[in-house]
């Protein structure tokens, strides 16, 4: 049986004692980490903003971990690939910057640095950043997000940081024609990392046009497991959604990576909320999964760029995987290139790339931002 805590925390400030009690429902701290060994610790930091806006992982669960670490003897490092920025900043204005310094722990950027090579389906070789993959341990700390592209960023998501920078934008392109096949190349890099343990920062959720710019949700609980794809499970059947609504776990069920009857849930009980879907998102739609890829070829909508709020800043063009983005203010589209991916709506830094909702087949959920506020 692969278990998974579900632990309700109110608040941030009890983030401590809510970290261990979840890692002791999995076995104990001690499971996961010994003394003298270098533990890489994944924090979701996809972009400079504060801690209430519930886009990175929130400070308090990074000291709880960074905390528990220490007691173990263990040397951690606290490292990120973020979409936006260098992790050195991203961790400055979320907040984890400081605690890592209480800690005297370094903040390491794996956007430049050596990469390896592992074996994946999708691509017989996956580069993920040496430094994951020489840490005797990796602690995947996920924060709780509704996405564009693939339902919900949970643990497994969380993982496509240990990618260094512009391999990330160019593999997008190459498996991120569909979300199922860019569902299984994120599964491919979980399995050449193999976390040690995942955490899922659920405190405070995010609802709507996740992952950069939707809306903070407090969902008061913290998950852990020893298998992301698990946790990523449990978690998607109570943000409300139907597991084959989120590619990544649609994915790890059909490749028999994980078995729902032998995933027991222990700890304190949570009801499922509906997460509002991010609009656009494979959650958006109530269609049967075979159907969902010809309905999203046929009706995935385009992304808009706001004249008003747009700075020309380039972030766009830049992190565009397909090249489809010209510069300008706002940048200039080419609907034919464009795969959808919506990084464009990810990065951007003033919320000038928006996703509108699909006006057809889209039954599910409450009403989403159609423009940006
Ligand atoms: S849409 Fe956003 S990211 Fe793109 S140029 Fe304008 S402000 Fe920058
Ligand atoms: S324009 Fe936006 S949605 Fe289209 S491919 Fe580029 S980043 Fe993806």
């Amino acid at each position: 049986m692969t278990r998974v805590a579900v632990v309700a925390a109110p608040d941030y400030a009890g983030a401590g004692d809510v970290v261990r009690r979840a890692l002791e429902l999995v076995g104990g701290a001690e499971r996961f980490a010994g003394r003298g060994d270098i533990v890489l610790v994944k924090p979701n930091l996809l972009a400079p903003r504060k801690p209430e806006t519930a886009v990175t992982t929130h400070p308090a669960v990074v000291d709880a971990v960074l905390g528990v670490l220490a007691d173990l003897g263990a040397q951690a490092v606290v490292a990120d690939s973020p979409g936006l920025g260098t992790a050195g900043r991203v961790a400055r204005v979320s907040g984890v910057a400081a605690v890592c310094r209480r800690h005297g722990v370094e903040v390491v950027d794996l956007a430049d640095g050596p990469v390896a090579m592992a074996h994946g389906r999708v691509y017989k070789a996956v580069s993920v950043s040496a430094r994951v993959l020489e840490a005797d341990r990796v602690w995947n700390l996920a924060k709780w997000k509704t996405h564009t592209m693939m339902g919900l960023t949970l643990g497994v998501k969380n993982l496509f940081g240990s990618m260094p920078g512009r391999r990330k934008v160019r593999l997008h392109f190459r498996a991120g024609r569909t979300p199922e096949t860019f569902a299984q190349h994120l599964l491919d890099l979980e399995g050449a990392i193999r976390p040690a343990v995942t955490l899922l920062d659920g405190i405070v959720a995010m609802e709507g046009p996740g992952p950069g710019r939707g809306q903070p949700l407090d969902r008061g609980l913290v998950l852990a497991s020893a298998d992301a794809p698990a946790l990523d499970w449990v978690a998607t059947r109570l943000s409300g959604f139907r597991p084959d609504d989120v590619p990544t776990v649609a994915v790890s069920r059909r490749t028999g990576r994980i078995s729902p009857d032998r995933i027991r849930v222990v700890g304190d009980p949570a009801a499922p909320i509906r997460f509002r879907p991010a609009p656009g998102s494979p959650c958006d739609w109530r269609l049967p999964a075979p159907l969902r890829s010809l309905a999203r070829a046929l009706t995935a909508p385009l992304p808009r760029f706001d004249a008003t709020t747009c700075t020309g800043c380039g972030v766009c063009v830049e992190g565009c995987p397909a090249q489809a983005l010209a510069p300008g203010s706002p940048p200039r589209l080419s609907p034919r290139q464009c795969i959808r991916c919506y990084c464009c709506q990810e990065l951007c830094p003033t919320g000038a790339a928006w996703v509108p909702r699909r006006r057809m087949l889209s039954l599910g959920g409450r009403p989403g931002r159609r423009r940006p506020g």
